[in-house]
């Protein structure tokens, strides 16, 4: 085993990474911006190194900053954590190069998920199943287009290869605006991404988002540990997820997941990822897979007992992953909040210094959250300042959890979203389960929100 690693990250993930490592008997080094300086896992760590100024791209974005810190601090790996570098195929490779363990999958593997044509290329061949398409990138013949738009039927979507964040995306209901649209697309995606490849899918209407967890050692050993419903969204950016998905057969979901652990036996997957999927009438269609630790993992953790960033860890130092897909049984009901700083109902963020932190307790309970009273919250990264999450013998025990693990949270100083979360749980559609993508955009316009 590692005997020190470096967490490349910030925020509740570098104290989610922290937490696995001080478990582990493992030492650990985070790297830091000036903006961060007083945050709570800076003080846990055994090192901490200041690595530049509060903009990523002078700080967490900087390769050489963070290779040069693993180098004089002697850390043997590094965890990428979610966001920042961790998708980054040349920062893996640079990390390896170096010396180091990437504690994350190969940087062929981050490649060709990174780039949505050959994601979608490698998943048909993998028998994964995937939204109705073009095959590969779209030609520059419109008549070409034109057909493979009437094969597929309308409305059809434009996504660019290398889109990313709900960007690069372009729907289009009738053939008169195909041809323009597509142009479109394609400029914005150069200009975005660097590669106007753009390719052609079915555009579902009323869609699910569930997504399947998988772990995957050096030894071609492939589990997948259940679903997790990410439907409550808005912007395209998750707030509420949950495991199991509310109303699926198991069998529906047993057939994905089985196929989804074949397909990392079959590409050589290595460490943790994740297959999103829309789901529709009872059928699932692969739209991409992430290749990290997602904000979601604790859902699945929390019903299967098993501790994902540990995984990942005893995987990159070539550990055998300790179970069978046999052995993973799944329990209860977990949900997770999302709690960000940010006006709840236009979701303008709400940087600024927290003046009372008072997080939950209580059976079923776990907040992941680098938070406390007097924290700054810097207006340079992400909105998130942690997340909480229940647990239950089943969804109703779990939506009570919440309810109450709401209540008792008291958060002054700034704005954040635990307003529209209370009456979110207590929302009788969310409540019965199985809402759409939609559907949180939907409660917003219809309750003047
Ligand atoms: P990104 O990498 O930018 O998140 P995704 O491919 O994961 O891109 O798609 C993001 C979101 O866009 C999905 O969660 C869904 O809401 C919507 N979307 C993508 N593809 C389709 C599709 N074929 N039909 C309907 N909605 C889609």
């Amino acid at each position: 085993m590692f005997k020190k690693i470096l967490i490349a990250n910030r925020g509740e993930i570098a104290l989610r990474v922290l937490r696995a490592c001080q478990e582990m008997g493992i030492k650990s080094v985070v790297v830091y911006s000036e903006a961060d300086r007083d945050a709570k896992y800076v003080r846990l760590a055994d090192e901490a190194v200041c690595i530049g100024p509060a903009p990523s791209a002078q700080s967490y974005l900087s390769m050489p900053a963070i290779i040069s810190t693993a180098e004089v601090t002697d850390a043997e790996a590094i965890h990428p954590g979610y966001g920042f570098l961790s998708e980054n195929a040349d920062f893996a490779e640079r990390v390896e190069q170096s010396g180091f363990s990437f504690i994350g999958p190969t940087p062929e593997s981050i490649r060709m998920m990174g780039d949505k044509v050959s994601a979608k290329q490698a998943m048909i061949k993998a028998g994964v199943p995937c939204v109705p398409g073009s095959e590969g990138a779209l030609p520059e013949d419109p008549k070409e287009i034109i057909r493979i738009a009437r094969s597929i039927g309308y409305p059809v979507i434009i996504k660019a290869a290398g889109g990313g964040g709900g960007r690069g995306m372009r729907v289009v209901h009738t053939e008169a605006a195909l041809v323009n649209a597509v142009q479109m697309t394609k400029t914005e995606a150069g200009a975005a991404f660097g590669n106007p490849a753009v390719y052609m899918e079915k555009f579902l209407e009323n869609p699910r988002h569930v997504e399947i967890q998988v772990l995957a050692d050096t030894f071609r050993n492939a589990v997948w540990l259940g679903e997790r419903d990410c439907s409550m969204q808005r912007r395209h950016q998750k707030i509420i997820e949950e495991a199991p998905a509310p109303g699926i057969p198991r069998r529906v979901i047993e057939k994905v997941g089985d196929r989804c652990a074949a397909a990392c036996k079959k590409m050589g997957y290595r460490g943790a990822g994740t297959f999103e999927f829309l789901y529709e009438n009872g059928e699932f269609y692969f739209i991409e897979m992430n290749t990290r630790v997602q904000v979601e993992h604790p859902v699945t953790e929390l019903v299967t007992g098993i501790d994902i960033v540990q995984q990942q860890i005893r995987i990159a130092a070539g550990e055998k992953l300790p179970f069978t897909q046999r052995q993973i049984q799944m329990h209860g009901h977990a949900i997770e909040c999302r709690i960000n700083a940010e006006n709840p109902y236009n979701f303008l963020p709400s940087p600024g210094r927290i003046t009372m932190w008072h997080p939950p307790g209580g059976p079923g309970v776990r907040v992941d959250s680098h938070a406390y009273t007097n924290y700054f919250v810097p207006p340079n990264y992400d909105s998130m300042i942690g997340k909480v999450i229940v647990h239950g013998d089943t969804r109703e025990q779990a939506l009570a959890r919440m309810r109450m693990a709401l209540n008792e949270t008291v958060v002054e100083g700034i704005q954040t979203n635990i307003p529209l979360h209370r009456e979110l749980m207590v929302d009788a559609k969310f409540v019965q389960g199985g809402t759409s993508i939609h559907y949180l955009e939907g409660w917003l316009a219809s309750h003047n929100r």
